[in-house]
Order: C-alpha cells, then sequence, then structure tokens
C-alpha cells in the first residue's frame, strides 16, 4: 500500500497540483518497485513500456493548463482479461498469446480520458475461472503477505498489486467473487458494482449475465471515484443502466449509514467458516452494535444453492463465450493440422487449460438437448428465488454481513486436486452475483498467523455508496499493518516462504 508520495486519491491530487512531485517521478517510483518484485510475486503479465513517455506528456500539459480530474497522472493496473488498444491481452491462457487488442474497454477508456497512467496488466486464473490465481498458464501469483499462500483469484495479480504497494488502484472482473476473495486474502478493499453499473464492454466474457468489472483500492473514498468514473451507460453494453453515477457519492456521504440496519444470516457464520474468522467477525458485529448499528436476522433460505447454480449457469455461458477460441479469428493456431476439424481441436486442447475445458464441457453439457430442462433451465429459476430472497432481506436492512471466504488464504497445491474444494471458496461471494447485486469486501485485520481476514457486505440495487462509506468506517476499527516485503524477499520465495 504505502509509497512516499501520497496516501489516497486526494492527497495524490492535492500533491500534484502543488508540483511536489511529477506525474514521471511517481510513475517511474510504481515501475520500479513493480521490476524489483514482480520477479517474486508475479503480478504483472506484462508491463507498459509507454508509461513513462505517457506521464512526461502529462507533466508538460500540466505546466500550461490544470489538472481535469483527480486521475489525471494516477497510476492504475488492470487485469489482464480488460482490453486496451495496441496491448497484449492473455487471459492467463496460452490460446491468446501473441493476441494484441483491437479496442479498448470502455471502463478503462473512461479512465484514460480522465488521465491515469496504465502501469501494466496484471496476472489471473485463466480466463477469470479460479479462485487463488493457480490456474494461470503463467504462473501463480503469490500474496505479499506470505509467499507460501495463494492471492486469491481469480483477480489475485490485482489484488496483490494494490497489497504489495505496486499501484494504488487496479481493476479486477467478479463473477462469482473473483474480486472480492483475493481482496480478502490479499487485505485490501474490493468492489463488485451493482450488475449494469459498469460497462462490460472490452472485458473478455466468461459469464455475461454474471460478470462485472470493479476496484481495487486502499479506501472506500478511493474506490467510490474510481467506480464513479467508469459508470454509466455504453451504447457497446446493451446491459448497462442509465443512471448517474454520482448518486453514490450521495450514498457515500449520508450519515444515516451509523445507524444502519444490518442483516445477519446466522446460518453463513456456523459450519464451515474458520474459526478465527467467525471470532473476528463477531468482534465486528460488537463493534458496529456498540456504535449504533442495529443488527436484523435474516434468512436467505435459497443461498444453499447458490454454488450449484452458479456452476450451471457460469459455465454454461462460458461455454458458450468460448467458442470463439477457436485458432482462426485470436491469438494461438497450432502449426500444420491434418484438417480443418484437426486444426479446431489441437488448437483448443494445447491453448486451454484444464479448468477450463472442465468449464467448457461442463457447460456443454448442461446446454446440451435433453439436460437443458433438467439442469440449465432449473438453474435459472433457482436463480430468481435467490435474488428474490435478497430483495425481500433489504425489505428489512440495509446491507448484509457476512464473512468474505470461509478460510484464510490457502497454501499453494491445497485446493487444486480437488476442484469443488476450490469451488466452495466463493459460497459467500457467488449469490451477490446471481442476484446482481452490490458488494465488497473489507480488511478487518490479521489473524494470528499474520493472515488478512475480510468481511463481506452485500446491498440492495444501486447502494454502492453507502457500502462504500460502511467500508471506510469499519477499516478505520481494524487499521492494517503492512505486509513485510523488500526485493531481498525473492530468496524467501524460493524456498517456499516464511510459514
Ligand atoms: N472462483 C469463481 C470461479 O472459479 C469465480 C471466478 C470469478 O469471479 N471470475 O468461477
Amino acid at each position: 500500500m504505502k509509497n512516499p508520495f501520497f496516501s489516497s486519491l486526494a492527497e495524490f491530487a492535492r500533491g500534484r497540483d502543488e508540483r511536489r512531485f511529477s506525474i514521471e517521478e511517481v510513475t517511474r517510483y510504481f515501475l520500479s518497485r513493480t521490476e524489483a518484485l514482480n520477479p517474486s510475486l508475479n503480478v504483472c503479465l506484462s508491463i507498459n513500456q509507454n508509461a513513462v513517455n505517457r506521464a512526461r506528456q502529462i507533466d508538460a500539459r500540466l505546466v500550461r493548463n490544470k489538472a481535469i480530474s483527480p486521475f489525471t497522472g494516477y497510476p492504475v493496473m488492470i487485469k489482464d482479461n480488460l482490453e486496451m488498444e495496441g496491448y497484449p491481452t492473455t487471459c492467463a491462457s496460452r490460446i491468446l498469446s501473441g493476441y494484441l487488442s483491437r479496442r479498448t474497454a470502455t471502463a478503462v477508456a473512461r479512465l484514460l480520458s480522465l488521465g491515469v497512467v496504465v502501469l501494466g496488466k496484471t496476472n489471473l486464473d485463466e480466463f477469470a475461472m479460479g479462485s487463488s490465481t493457480e490456474n494461470s498458464a503463467f504462473g501463480p501469483t503469490r500474496n505479499p503477505w506470505n509467499p507460501a499462500r495463494v492471492p486469491g483469484g481469480s483477480s489475485g495479480g490485482s489484488a496483490a498489486a494494490v497489497a504489495a504497494g505496486l499501484a494504488p488502484l487496479s481493476l479486477g472482473s467478479d463473477t462469482g467473487g473473483s474480486i472480492r476473495q483475493p481482496a480478502a486474502f490479499c487485505g485490501v478493499l474490493g468492489v463488485k458494482p451493482t450488475y449494469g453499473r459498469i460497462s462490460r464492454s472490452g472485458l473478455v466474457a466468461f459469464s455475461s449475465s454474471l460478470d462485472q468489472i470493479g476496484p481495487f483500492a486502499g479506501s472506500g473514498a478511493d474506490a467510490l471515484e474510481a467506480l464513479v468514473a467508469m459508470s454509466g451507460k455504453d451504447p457497446l453494453d446493451m446491459t448497462t443502466v442509465d443512471r448517474d453515477p454520482a448518486e453514490m457519492r450521495s450514498g457515500y456521504q449520508s450519515t444515516e449509514v451509523m445507524g444502519a440496519r444490518i442483516g445477519i444470516p446466522e446460518a453463513l457464520f456456523g459450519e464451515g467458516l474458520d474459526g478465527s474468522i467467525r471470532e473476528r467477525l463477531k468482534d465486528l458485529r460488537d463493534a458496529l452494535s456498540g456504535e449504533g448499528a442495529r443488527e436484523v436476522s435474516v434468512t436467505l433460505p435459497h443461498s444453499r444453492f447458490g454454488i450449484n447454480v452458479y456452476y450451471l449457469v457460469a459455465t454454461s455461458e462460458a461455454s458458450s463465450n468460448l467458442s470463439r477460441f477457436d485458432g482462426v479469428r485470436y491469438g494461438f493456431r497450432v502449426k500444420n493440422p491434418a484438417d480443418l476439424r484437426a486444426m479446431y481441436e489441437e488448437t483448443r486442447d494445447q491453448g486451454f487449460g484444464d479448468e477450463v475445458k472442465r468449464r467448457i464441457l461442463l457447460g456443454t453439457f448442461a446446454l446440451s438437448a435433453g439436460y437443458q430442462e433438467a439442469f440449465y433451465r432449473k438453474a435459472r429459476k433457482v436463480q430468481a428465488l435467490i435474488r428474490r430472497d435478497f430483495l425481500e432481506a433489504f425489505e428489512r436492512c440495509d446491507m448484509i454481513l457476512t464473512p468474505t471466504s470461509p478460510t484464510p488464504p490457502f497454501a499453494f497445491g491445497e485446493k487444486t486436486g480437488d476442484p469443488l474444494s476450490m469451488y466452495l471458496s466463493d459460497v459467500y461471494t457467488i449469490t451477490a452475483n446471481l442476484a446482481g447485486l452490490p458488494a465488497l469486501s473489507v480488511p478487518v485485520g490479521i489473524d494470528s498467523h499474520g493472515l488478512p481476514i475480510g468481511a463481506h457486505l452485500i446491498g440492495p440495487p444501486w447502494s454502492e455508496g453507502r457500502l462504500l462509506k460502511m467500508a471506510d468506517r469499519i477499516a478505520g476499527l481494524y487499521p492494517m499493518p503492512l505486509p513485510e516485503l523488500h526485493a531481498g524477499h525473492a530468496d524467501g520465495f524460493s524456498e517456499g516462504g516464511r510459514r
């Protein structure tokens, strides 16, 4: 987190306007920190070679004109499933090797138009499928808090980037928890907005009805500005909704949050939850009640089907979305195939990793004639019930609190042999995607092993502002130490790291 120049977006903007530092200086600092730590952390899949140039151009403009936004000159990293014209987008897959983007994701374009400097593109589970970043074709990212542990996933690179202070802001995507779970594992704030808030144009589709882009940041106030900047109707994504992004600012400014009614689904605090996480959440609940919040007990009876529904809906959509990677239109193609069919088959066989293949098979099966009614359509019906449960609960509470993850960051290899136990990592986060709701994970300190713990807040549609305000209030109760990180740490990494 920490850097020598600023500790928030507002402070950055002030320092810049008072000429306390140049954009080039700031850009060079983050790039050289990344250069020093990337060999051990494996956060970035590519570094933007044009970043310093862009910084210089911005500096030159700032001599004559005032900055157009707090973001002018602000360093950002983006997940490598977000397109940026002229730059590689790999989705951490071999099948996209050699592919250069022909467009820029709307969310990224909006930040660029305000003047951000993109430093690099971050590691992920291949096509955002996974919960540990171990499914990357380019090796896993390491958790900055303990290099023997996973950073979570699929946006593990973006979460680790902010945690390790390689960028003050990064973007991820969240289909079932891929922003919030790595945020919890890396001890940073991560936000998944309401479905339709931010355009998905230029985000390589995994499960289009669930995917949303969102930020990792040091505070709710910073995340808020990023959300406002990226939000709003986009003719390139029909599912975006025409709402004034500024409503999030008013939500953030409202003081009501102090007396918020916090929904507690007690069943989710029971079996299967790690003891130290349960205790910390209990501590948090007491602290919030002590400050005037009111606990309301809620039941989300259909949430227990969340994982089942998700892995039918998400794999079905993925099987269709990933059919475009056929060796013809993008990236990798096998050499000298016997015929056209062999070209398709061998390209996809060599280009995709095991987890992606598993999902394509599952999804194709769930959509196939004879099974579609029994699986896919049934799942869609239960999805509607999951959403209805939430909307009913929000008649009685302002937001719902749960843990973000059932376990602390786990060790490399611990779950790779057992896909089902990996899928359970998202048991608390998945339902917000199925219901299209905004949700975030905020750090609530570290456990006795020095590993971060996250608290998860889910709100009614379009309530990001209030959630972020609550997140900042919670963060104030649990000041985070900094992960012990320095370039020399690389030695520890190769030995499997600290305990
Ligand atoms: N871990 C979940 C999965 O593997 C969610 C991934 C995501 O949100 N992109 O599908």
